[in-house]
C-alpha cells in the first residue's frame, strides 16, 4: 500500500494559524491587527445547481477555510494582501472601496473583499447594529487553508471572513462585543443578513452567479451537523449526523483541476435551467414541484416540458436538448435532497443501511452532474468510479463543476484503499477530511 500521507491537506490549528497570521500582519503593515476572523469552506452532500432555483441543499462547513487578520482605518481606504502564493502581488490599495469597489486594474480576487465592504455599506436601513460607520476601511491580510478554485468555497469563505472582520471593526455590534462575545452576539438572523450581504457582493460586484448556498453554510453551519437549507426562504434545519460518522467519514478528493465559475459556462447552465423554468411557468424550478415531491412529480414535469416544446414554446437562443437535461438535473437533484433529508431526519434503520441509502443517492447525483447538468470532467468521473470500486458507499462531484472536488462517503475501514485508488489517478489529487464544523467566528 503506498503512503498517501503527503496528499492530505490539514486544516491546521486555528490558534496557531491566527497567531502566525497576526505576526505576519505586523511585518506587512508595521503595526498589530485588531483581530483575526475565520470562515469555513463547505462540502455539499446534495443540492448542486439548485440553490438559485429554491431547492434544498445539504451542506456542511469544513474545518478548512479562510483566515483574515485586519485592523480598521477611518479614511475609507482598503489595503489588502493575500498570502496565497499564486495570487500574492504585495499590498493592493483601494480608495473609497465602500462606494467604488472595483477600481481599474486591481486583481480580481480583491473584489471578494471590497464587494463585501460595499454591500455592507448598502445595508442602510435594516439592522442598525450591523450598519457600517462612514469612512470605514481596513488593512487586511488573508490566508486560506482550502484549495483555491477546488469547489469547496474558498471564495465564499473569504467573503464571510471579511464580513465578520468588517462587523467587528466598523459596526455598533462590533463596538460592543469582542472575540468570542462577537461570535455569540451574531444570532442566526444576523448571520442570515450577513449571508445576504456576501451574496450581493458576489453577484453585484464580483459578477458570479451564486444562489447563496456557500455563504449561508459558511455563516450558519454548526459543529457535527449537516445543514438542511431550504433555498426558497433560506430557512435552515441542522441535523446531527454523529451517528453516521461513528463508522463512516466524509472525504473530499480535490482533483487538483481548479474551476473558473465566472468564465461563462456556469452562467450558461443556469440560463438553460431558467429557460426551462419559464417554459413551465415558474420563476424557480422548486415551485414546479409540490411540497413533498415524488418521482412521479418529476416525470410529470418533464412530460409537461416536452408537450410545451411540441406545442411550439419558444426557447429563444437556448438549445432545447440542453435545456431539458438541465431541467432533469434540477428536478431529480431536488428529489434526492428531499430523500436524504428524510433519511437523515427519520428513524435511521441502522447506520450501514443509512450509509448505503445516502451513498447510492450521492452516486446518482454524480451521474446527474455528468449526464444532465453536464458539468463533470474526466478526472472527476474517474475518481468517482475508482473510489466506489474501492469500497466507498457513494461519491459525487460537488460545487459548480468544470473542475473541483469529489465528496466521498467512506466506511472507516476502507479509507486507505480509497485514498490509494484515487491517488493512482493523478499526482495532483489531494484529500481533505470533511468534519462538520462550526460557522464563521472570531479566532
Ligand atoms: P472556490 O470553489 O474555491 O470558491 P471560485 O473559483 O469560486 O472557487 O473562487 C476562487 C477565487 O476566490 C480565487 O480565484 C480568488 O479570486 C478568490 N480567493 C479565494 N481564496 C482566496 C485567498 N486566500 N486569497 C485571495 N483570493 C482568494
Amino acid at each position: 500500500m503506498r503512503d498517501n500521507s503527503a496528499r492530505w491537506l490539514a486544516p491546521g490549528d486555528p490558534e496557531s494559524i491566527s497567531v502566525a497570521l497576526a505576526t505576519r500582519f505586523s511585518q506587512v503593515y508595521n503595526y498589530d491587527p485588531e483581530g483575526v476572523w475565520f470562515a469555513p469552506g463547505r462540502a455539499n452532500l446534495n443540492g448542486e445547481h439548485i440553490d438559485f432555483h429554491g431547492g434544498r441543499c445539504l451542506p456542511m462547513a469544513l474545518r478548512h477555510g479562510t483566515y483574515v487578520a485586519a485592523a480598521p482605518r477611518t479614511d475609507g481606504v482598503l489595503r489588502l494582501r493575500t498570502l496565497d502564493p499564486s495570487l500574492d502581488t504585495g499590498i493592493v490599495e483601494i480608495h473609497d472601496a465602500a462606494s467604488s469597489p472595483v477600481p481599474p486594474e486591481v486583481p480580481s480576487w480583491t473584489t471578494y473583499v471590497s464587494g463585501v465592504l460595499w454591500a455592507m455599506a448598502e445595508l442602510k436601513d435594516e439592522h442598525p447594529e450591523l450598519q457600517l460607520r462612514g469612512g470605514t476601511g481596513a488593512d487586511v491580510l488573508i490566508r486560506s487553508t482550502l484549495p483555491i478554485g477546488g469547489g469547496l468555497s474558498s471564495s465564499a469563505s473569504l467573503e464571510c471572513a471579511a464580513a465578520l472582520a468588517f462587523v467587528a471593526m466598523g459596526t455598533p455590534l462590533g463596538a460592543e462585543n469582542h472575540g468570542d462575545d462577537l461570535t455569540r452576539a451574531l444570532t442566526d438572523s444576523l448571520r442570515a443578513v450577513l449571508a445576504q450581504v456576501c451574496i450581493r457582493a458576489e453577484v453585484e460586484v464580483v459578477g458570479a452567479g451564486t444562489g447563496g448556498l456557500d455563504q449561508t453554510t459558511s455563516l450558519r453551519a454548526a459543529e457535527g451537523k449537516l445543514v438542511s437549507l431550504d433555498c426558497r426562504d433560506f430557512t435552515v434545519k441542522r441535523t446531527d449526523i454523529s451517528f453516521l460518522l461513528r463508522d463512516y467519514r466524509f472525504l473530499a478528493v480535490d482533483t487538483g483541476q481548479p474551476h473558473q465559475l465566472a468564465d461563462g459556462r456556469f452562467s450558461a447552465r443556469r440560463a438553460e435551467s431558467e429557460a426551462a423554468a419559464a417554459v413551465l411557468g415558474v420563476d424557480r424550478l422548486r415551485d414546479a414541484l409540490p411540497e413533498k415531491p415524488k418521482k412521479a412529480d418529476v416525470e410529470l414535469k418533464l412530460e409537461e416540458f416536452d408537450s410545451a416544446l411540441e406545442a411550439g414554446a419558444d426557447l429563444g437562443e437556448v438549445d432545447a436538448g440542453g435545456c431539458r437535461r438541465r431541467l432533469k438535473h434540477a428536478l431529480t437533484e431536488m428529489l434526492r435532497s428531499e430523500k436524504i433529508h428524510k433519511i437523515l431526519n427519520g428513524d435511521a434503520h441502522g447506520v450501514d443501511n443509512t450509509a448505503d441509502l445516502v451513498g447510492d443517492l450521492m452516486s446518482a447525483g454524480h451521474t446527474s452532474m455528468k449526464e444532465c447538468a453536464e458539468v463533470s470532467f474526466t478526472l472527476a468521473d474517474q475518481v468517482v468510479d475508482a473510489v466506489v470500486q474501492a469500497g466507498a458507499s457513494g461519491a459525487r462531484l460537488i460545487g459548480g463543476g468544470f473542475g473541483g472536488s469529489v465528496l466521498v462517503l467512506v466506511p472507516r475501514s476502507r479509507m486507505e484503499d480509497i485514498t490509494t485508488a484515487a491517488s493512482r489517478l493523478s499526482p495532483d489529487v489531494r484529500f481533505l477530511e470533511v468534519v462538520p464544523s462550526p460557522a464563521a467566528r472570531a479566532v
